[in-house]
């Protein structure tokens, strides 16, 4: 029997242990943690939607007309109207043939990735893309692969070396870092070796590109370029699951072969409502990314001017690296202490030497929330 206390005892030693905080409030600008108000710097609400009451409202109706659970998997009896008049609107506003609706990012890129590769055939990702890139990787039982974060001319070796099927796995903006994949040299690439691209978009879609269409939008790509788009319901849009959009034949595969699809219940077809809902505000209220952009903006102006270690980020994840665990511990502590929430990300969430401090805007930060973080931000200690 495997003893579990020495592990334990060791992350505590190493700064490394991680317990969830507890809100007492909604998600927003300003939370309540533990009794205490905090600016809230530390969620991927990008829009400010995940607490807006039109979603609050149209799940509340939602949960009238079709209850509570969807009771079966969507192969099953689990896919009910609402369900199939949101994969009709991503569909349509990723402009592509199909769409398919997960319960999860995490269970989306597992189904994509073991039903695009299999023994035999390669996969290629970033050296730091997202764990449910990495994890759909492994039980793919493809050969995988892993170049140098956004190094094309890497990846384009160990394409050159593949064996079997390729893919190419990215996440179109970096959710650690906040730079973005270099697409159009990817696309590039993977047509040239016969590669499926595959982009999650899960921190790009609603807050970059005119419409919030995403890094595709941002990038000016078609449908040919990246024939395997992943989105994520539960940040930008500000409710939960996900999905895949794509070919007819992508997304018919997905049915009869994505076993994370498959077995797994179909989400509320309430949530699928609030969604519905979210999908018409992302697109209608542009406002939120100027606003975003604004906020990125004067952050880094001033923050920089500050002489603060910044990343070559343009998107409103905005980290600061501290280095040790030790030291991102020591940053987030001293926020805190200044009624501003930070929590530090540490390995293995990140690699080795560089934990830090991941700032993450919303579309509802006042300037006043920006005044109080660039304050605490001045006298950061050692
Ligand atoms: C959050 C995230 C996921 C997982 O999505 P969930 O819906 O939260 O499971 C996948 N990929 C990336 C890049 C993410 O940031």
């Amino acid at each position: 029997m495997k003893p579990l206390e020495p592990e334990l005892e060791r992350r505590r030693r190493t700064g490394l242990y991680r317990k969830p905080r507890l809100l007492a409030s909604p998600q927003g600008p300003e939370v309540v943690v533990e009794g205490r108000r905090l600016v809230n710097f530390s969620s991927n609400d990008y829009l400010g939607l995940a607490a807006d009451p039109r979603l609050a409202g149209a799940l509340a109706e939602g949960a009238a007309r079709w209850g509570c659970g969807a009771g079966a998997a969507h192969l099953v009896t689990g896919h009910s109207e609402p369900h199939q008049a949101l994969e009709e609107a991503l569909a349509r506003f990723t402009g592509r043939r199909r769409a398919l609706l997960f319960s999860s990012g995490y269970l989306a890129n597992l189904a994509l990735l073991t039903t695009l590769a299999g023994r035999g055939d390669t996969l290629l990702l970033d050296r730091l893309d997202h764990a449910s890139l990495i994890d759909g990787a492994r039980l793919s039982g493809a050969r995988l692969r892993r170049f140098r974060h956004n190094d094309t001319a890497h990846a384009a070796r160990l394409l050159a070396d593949a064996r079997g099927e390729k893919v190419v796995a990215v996440d179109g903006v970096f959710s650690m870092d906040g730079d973005l994949a270099p697409l159009p040299e990817l696309a590039r690439l993977a047509r040239e070796h016969h590669a499926w691209l595959v982009v999650d978009d899960a921190h790009g879609l609603g807050v970059l590109g005119e419409t919030g269409r995403g890094s595709l939008e941002h990038w000016g790509l078609d449908n040919e370029a990246v024939p395997a788009l992943m989105g994520t319901l539960g940040k930008a849009f500000g409710t939960a699951g996900a999905f895949v959009a794509g070919s007819e034949a992508l997304i018919e595969t997905l049915i009869q072969q994505g076993r994370g699809y498959i077995y797994t219940t179909a989400a509320p077809p309430a949530l699928a409502e609030a969604t519905l809902r979210s999908l018409e505000i992302v697109q209608a209220e542009g406002w939120r990314r100027t606003r975003l952009r604004e906020l990125v903006g004067r952050f880094r102006r001033e923050a920089g001017a500050l002489g603060l270690p910044l990343m070559p980020s343009e998107t409103p994840i905005q980290p600061l690296v501290a280095g040790s665990a030790g030291r991102a511990l020591r940053w987030s502590r001293h926020l805190e202490d200044r009624g501003i929430l930070v929590t530090p990300i540490r390995p293995p969430t990140v690699p080795e030497g560089t934990a830090r401090l991941r700032i993450t805007f919303s579309a509802l930060h006042e300037d006043r929330h920006l005044d109080r973080l660039l304050e605490a931000l001045e006298a950061l200690p050692e």
